[in-house]
C-alpha cells in the first residue's frame, strides 16, 4: 500500500517538475497527442526489404531470397512527421513512457501473422542497455506480445560484441558490422515455427537478417521482421 501511495506522490511531483505534453507539438496532459499520432502515414504497400521491390506484406523477393535469412520485413509507417519524433524522443530522449503508444500504432498490423507465431525482438548490447536503462525494442515487443496474444521470447538472441550503430555506416560497412554480432541466447526447438523479431527501426535490414540467420538454426519456418518505420 505504502509503496502504491509513494509512487502516486512521486508521479505527481514529477508531473509539477516536468509536466507531461506532447512530445511533438508540446500539447499538455499527453505523451503523444491524439492529434499528432493521427498523422501517422501507414503505408499502403509493403517492400522487399533489400531492393524495396514491391512485395506482398513486405516479402523478400524471389532475387534476393539467396542472401536472406529473412521471410520478409513488415513496416507499418512512414518514418515522418510526429511518429519520427516520438520514436526519436523514445530511443534517445529516454522517454520510455512513449512505448504505449507506439506499440498501440503498431499492433494492429500484427494481427495477419499467425497468432501461434513466436514473437522476439532484436537484443541490446550491455552497453546500450547501461546507457539508455532499458531495450526499446523489447519495452514495446513486451506490450504487442500482451495485445497479441503472442508468445514472447525476448532472451532469444543475444548480442556476442558491440557493433558501431548501424546509421553511422554505409551499406557494405552495416553488412560487415553485424557479422557474427548475434547469437541464439536460449536454446529451443522452434521447428515448423513463424518468428517475428520486432524492431524500432529497419535500415538495410542487414541486424534483422543477421538475427534471423541465427534463428534459422534452432529450426523456425518462417522468420519475418516487423518494425515501426524504415530509416532511409
Ligand atoms: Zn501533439
Ligand atoms: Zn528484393
Amino acid at each position: 500500500m505504502q509503496t502504491v501511495f509513494s509512487k502516486k506522490i512521486s508521479d505527481f511531483l514529477l508531473d509539477i517538475v516536468f509536466p507531461k505534453k506532447c512530445v511533438s507539438c508540446g500539447k499538455l496532459d499527453t505523451l503523444f497527442c491524439e492529434k499528432c499520432r493521427g498523422k501517422t502515414i501507414f503505408l499502403k504497400t509493403q517492400n522487399c526489404p533489400f531492393c524495396l521491390k514491391i512485395t506482398p506484406r513486405g516479402r523478400v523477393c524471389p532475387s534476393c531470397k539467396g542472401k536472406s535469412a529473412l521471410t520478409g520485413v513488415y513496416v507499418v509507417a512512414h518514418f515522418e512527421e510526429s511518429l519520427k519524433t516520438a520514436i526519436h524522443k523514445y530511443k534517445y530522449e529516454f522517454v520510455k513512457a512513449l512505448k504505449d503508444d507506439l506499440a498501440n500504432i503498431a499492433w494492429p498490423y500484427m494481427e495477419d501473422f499467425p497468432k501461434n507465431a513466436v514473437l522476439t525482438c532484436v537484443p541490446s548490447s550491455s552497453k546500450r542497455l547501461a546507457w539508455r536503462g532499458y531495450n526499446q525494442a523489447e519495452e514495446i515487443a513486451r506490450i504487442l506480445a500482451q495485445n497479441t496474444g503472442m508468445r514472447f521470447y525476448p532472451n532469444l538472441l543475444k548480442r556476442t560484441k558491440y557493433v558501431t550503430p548501424q546509421t553511422q555506416l554505409n551499406r557494405k560497412e552495416r553488412l560487415e558490422n553485424v557479422k557474427n554480432a548475434f547469437a541464439v541466447g536460449k536454446k529451443m526447438d522452434l521447428s515448423g515455427k513463424t518468428v517475428i523479431i520486432f524492431d524500432d527501426l529497419v535500415t538495410s535490414g542487414a541486424t534483422l537478417n543477421a538475427c534471423a540467420s541465427e534463428i534459422r538454426k534452432l529450426g523456425a519456418t518462417r522468420v519475418w521482421g516487423f518494425v515501426l518505420a524504415r530509416n532511409k
